[in-house]
C-alpha cells in the first residue's frame, strides 16, 4: 500500500546486502538504535538477520523493546541510573556496563529476580564518552569476576568504541592499544569473554585489525560510509507528492520573511515536507529536489511542514511525485548531498526524518507499476 502523502521508502534488500559486506567472515552485531537510524528498527534488524547477524544492539533497554523477540540476542549500552533491570520484557537483553556502580545496580537486579544477567564490559578507549574510564577498569573487571562467581552475571563480551576509526591516525593506534590492554587485563583477572568487539562501520571497512570477534555496525547497514567513499548501497528514498502548483509574477515573495522574491514570472510547486519531517532548515537556499526527471531548487526557507520548489516554465501536474533524496541513480539528490547542504553528516539526515512520515517497503513501491519511480507522475 502506497500512502497518498510523503513516504520514506526502505530498501530491505540493500540493507541485507550492506550487512553481508560489512560482516565478511566475522560475527555481526547489527546496531539498530534510533529506530534503525530512522528507517525502522525492526525492518533493519530483520534485514540484518537475513545476512546472518549474531546479535542486535541498541542504546537503551527501552529501545530494545522494539526488537526483542526476533530470535537474536539484543545488547544495550547506555542505560541511565535507575533503569528497571528487573523488567520481564527486557530481562534477556545483554547490558554493557561502564562502571562499578552500574555493575552493582545490574547485580542487585539480577539477585532480585534470581537470574544471571549477560553483560559486556565496556571500556573507554579515549573518547571520554560512554565506556569505563581506564583508571576504573581493573576494579570493574574484579567486581565482574566476583559477580560472575556469585552467579549474578555472565561476562559474555568486552567492548570499546573508536573516536578515530582512520587506521592512519595515531590516535587510532593508541586507542586500539588501550583496548588490547583492557582485554588482556580482563582475561588476566580471570574473565573469559567470548565476544570481543570494537569496530563500528568505519573501522569495519578500513581497519581489519580492529575487527576482533565481531563488528558492531549501524550506519553502514543503512548505506552510510562514514569515510565519504560511498562503498555501500543507499537504502532510503524520501518522496512526497506535489500538492499545489501556482504561477508567480516577478516580485512575488516566497515563504517566511522577505528574503526570497522571484525576479521573473515562474511556476512553483508546494511539497508537504518540512523541517519537522527532516528537511533541515539550514539547507534553505541550497537544497534541490527531483521532480519529473529534473533537479529543481527549493525556494525560500524550509518551513516546518512544507517547502516551495521552483518549476520555472516547466510545470507538472498536482500529484507528481517529488523525490527529496534517494540512491542517486536517476539523478535525484542523495542523503550525502542533503548533509552537505545542511552542514551535517548523513546520519543526522536519516535519523532526522520525522515520525509522521510513514516508513514503507521499497518492494511495495516497485511492484506493480513503474509510474512511481522517481520523477514520474504518480
Ligand atoms: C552508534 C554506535 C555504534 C555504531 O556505529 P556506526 O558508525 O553507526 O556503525 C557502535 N557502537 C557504539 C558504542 C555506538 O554508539
Amino acid at each position: 500500500m502506497s500512502p497518498a502523502g510523503p513516504a520514506l521508502w526502505v530498501d530491505e534488500a540493500a540493507i541485507t546486502d550492506n550487512a553481508r559486506r560489512l560482516k565478511g567472515s566475522h560475527d555481526l552485531l547489527a546496531v539498530v538504535k534510533a529506530d534503525g537510524f530512522g528507517l525502522g528498527g525492526r525492518t533493519v534488524a530483520e534485514a540484518a538477520a537475513r545476512a546472518g547477524a549474531r546479535m542486535l544492539a541498541v542504546t537503551t533497554v527501552a529501545e530494545a523493546r522494539a526488537v526483542v523477540g526476533l530470535g537474536l540476542p539484543v545488547l544495550s549500552w547506555l542505560n541511565p541510573w535507575g533503569t528497571d533491570h528487573t523488567d520481564p520484557r527486557t530481562r534477556e537483553v545483554h547490558l554493557a556496563v561502564s562502571s562499578t556502580t552500574q555493575l552493582a545496580e545490574v547485580v542487585a537486579a539480577a539477585v532480585q529476580v534470581r537470574e544471571r544477567r549477560a553483560v559486556h564490559l565496556f571500556v573507554d578507549t579515549g573518547m571520554s564518552r560512554d565506556g569505563c574510564p581506564r583508571e576504573e577498569w581493573p576494579a570493574l573487571c574484579t567486581d565482574a569476576l566476583a559477580a560472575e562467581s556469585a552467579g549474578a552475571v555472565r561476562v559474555v563480551g568486552v567492548m570499546g568504541h573508536l573516536g578515530c576509526p582512520d587506521p592512519h591516525d595515531p590516535e587510532h593506534a593508541r586507542a586500539v592499544r588501550r583496548f588490547d590492554r583492557a582485554v588482556a587485563l580482563a582475561r588476566h583477572t580471570g574473565l573469559r569473554p567470548d565476544l570481543v568487539h570494537l569496530a563500528a562501520t568505519a573501522a569495519a571497512l578500513d581497519a581489519p585489525h580492529a575487527r576482533y570477534d565481531a563488528v558492531r555496525v549501524g550506519a553502514g547497514l543503512v548505506g552510510i560510509d562514514p569515510t565519504g567513499r560511498s562503498r555501500l548501497t543507499p537504502t532510503a528514498t524520501l518522496t512526497a507528492p506535489v500538492v499545489q502548483v501556482r504561477q508567480l509574477r516577478a516580485g512575488d515573495l516566497v515563504g517566511y520573511g522577505h528574503d526570497t522574491r522571484v525576479l521573473r514570472s515562474t511556476q512553483v510547486a508546494l511539497v508537504p515536507l518540512g523541517y519537522a519531517d527532516g528537511l533541515p532548515r539550514a539547507a534553505s537556499g541550497r537544497a534541490q529536489v527531483w521532480v519529473a526527471g529534473r533537479r529543481r531548487p527549493v525556494l525560500g526557507l524550509v518551513s516546518m511542514d512544507q517547502v516551495v520548489v521552483e518549476l520555472g516554465r516547466d510545470p507538472v501536474p498536482v500529484g507528481t511525485e517529488v523525490t527529496v533524496f534517494g540512491p542517486g541513480t536517476h539523478g535525484e539528490p542523495t542523503v550525502a548531498e542533503w548533509a552537505r547542504w545542511s552542514g551535517t553528516i548523513e546520519h543526522e539526515i536519516l535519523t532526522g526524518v520525522g515520525a509522521r512520515v510513514p516508513r514503507c517497503s521499497r518492494a511495495d513501491r516497485t511492484s506493480g507499476t513503474t509510474d512511481r519511480l522517481p520523477g514520474r507522475v504518480a
